[in-house]
């Protein structure tokens, strides 16, 4: 079950999973960015990192 991901710490708006596309087109990682402000969370190997870490920081900003 994936981590339901909060909204964004500074405008509210709803946030999502992005994945990091290579040039060869695989996948290289994943961020979080806010779909409204464009905010964005650092880069991890996993989405689910990236989940924890954009909802973390989320706590700690509000
Ligand atoms: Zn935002």
């Amino acid at each position: 079950m994936k981590e339901e991901l909060k909204r964004c710490p500074f405008c509210g708006g709803k946030a999502e999973i992005r994945e990091i596309a290579t040039r060869t087109s695989s996948i290289d990682g994943f961020y979080v960015m806010c779909t409204k402000c464009k905010t964005s969370g650092d880069n991890y190997s996993k989405a689910e990192t990236a989940t924890r870490a954009w909802n973390i920081r989320t706590e700690a900003e509000t």
